[in-house]
């Protein structure tokens, strides 16, 4: 199992609590081995993970797109470029 670029705490990356946790890949879907691989992943209580306001429940869009962004920012800043993200999830998710 691969470790997450963006946070070293199991706990919940949006509020902080420790337990219970889920393990949540950011760009889910057909992108879900590839989060695996390079730890593009974060920890989240029930609620940010599936609750309504969670990244996979009804109003959850903007958190989601949260994640998206700051998991590319911080790909970029561990010394990557914008196009090597691209390549591997096959969008961009920052504006410039
Ligand atoms: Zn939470
Ligand atoms: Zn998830």
């Amino acid at each position: 199992m691969s470790k997450s670029i963006l946070q070293d705490k199991k706990e919940c990356y949006i509020c902080g609590l420790y337990y219970p946790v889920e393990e949540h890949h950011i760009y889910f879907g057909p992108n879900r081995n590839i989060s695996e691989k390079q730890g593009f992943k974060v920890w989240l209580c029930s609620e940010h993970h599936r609750g309504t306001i969670g990244v996979h429940g009804k109003y959850g869009h903007a958190l989601d797109t949260r994640l998206k962004q700051e998991c590319q920012k911080k790909y970029i800043n561990i010394g990557h470029t914008k196009e090597e993200f691209i390549k591997l999830i096959g969008k961009n998710y920052l504006d410039n």
